[in-house]
């Protein structure tokens, strides 16, 4: 399978909309890139993000996501097959064009989503190509296949950055469509083997602002040990217009934006536990 000629991997941001650009390949080489990691569908590459890890990083956003967040950015990378397809080889080499500028900026790369373990194996074998390349590392991951990682391939990951949706298991299942125990049980693994782990949070005013709630996150990343940082990410609405446009029920219409205020006081509540957070 070659990769498609016409559309440019290169995306100008995550927030453009991209779709059925892998369509076309069949099925059975979509099994086979599943299987082998030898290639995988991308939304895009994005250079020069100053938010997705430390440093300014190249991005490489994968398609599929077998999550539901009502507050999701990104509803055209749920779609596997949405994303272009593109040989790990071919990927790995794009990256390697700005190796060296990475190094300078004290950057790296991020696999984000979508969510990349749907493509655990395209994924492991990206970032063990950008290692190889001696460039940082970074995974962006709600954690739910954390699994499919063996304990070597965790290793080739200098930082895990884990969303942690919601801590009450009943508000988890509503805000996502799935339970937060395989998230908890991959960041406790992570903490066993002592990998450098930020965790992402969301704060959506009415649905994940709960002081008991973020208190109990707190309280559970503050026992892991191995949390760098904690970021607090204001909900905005620049997702909406995907929502709209891929016919998708958008439930939070009428939820306005995150205050600063608010993020500052959910930071406070993570501080209290001893951990960083901006
Ligand atoms: S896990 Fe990420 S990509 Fe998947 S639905 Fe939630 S916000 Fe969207």
């Amino acid at each position: 399978m070659s990769d498609a000629p016409t559309v440019s991997l290169e995306g100008k941001s995550p927030f453009e909309l991209r779709v059925h650009l892998g369509e076309s390949v069949p099925e059975q080489s979509v099994r086979e890139a599943l299987a082998t990691g030898d290639m995988g569908f991308l939304h895009s590459y994005t250079t020069g993000s100053a938010v997705d890890g430390p440093g300014i990083r190249v991005v490489a956003w994968t398609t599929g996501c077998m999550w539901r967040c009502q507050y999701c950015h990104n509803p055209d990378t749920w779609t596997l097959t949405n994303g272009l397809p593109v040989s790990v080889s071919n990927a790995v080499a794009e990256l390697g064009k700005y190796r060296h500028g990475l190094k300078v900026m004290n950057g790296g790369f991020t696999v984000s989503g979508g969510e990349p373990l749907m493509q655990d194996r395209f994924a492991a074998k990206l970032l063990a190509g950008a290692r190889q390349m001696d460039i940082h590392t970074a995974i962006e991951t709600n954690g739910f296949y954390g699994e499919r990682l063996s304990d070597a391939e965790l290793d080739t990951i200098d930082l895990v950055m884990l969303g942690i949706k919601s801590w009450d298991p009943a508000r988890h299942l509503a805000l996502t469509g799935k339970e937060i125990e395989p998230t908890l049980a991959f960041a406790r693994r992570l903490a066993a083997r002592r990998r450098p782990m930020w965790i992402r949070f969301v704060l959506v005013p009415g649905l994940t602002d709960d002081f008991d709630d973020l208190a109990r996150t707190a309280e559970f990343a503050s026992g892991l040990g191995n949390v760098e940082r904690v970021e607090v990410l204001p909900f905005h609405q620049l997702g909406r217009y995907k929502w709209e446009r891929l016919g998708l029920k958008y439930a939070l219409g009428d939820v306005a934006p995150a205050t600063w205020e608010a993020a500052e006081q959910a930071c406070d509540i993570f501080r209290k536990f001893g951990l960083k957070a901006v």
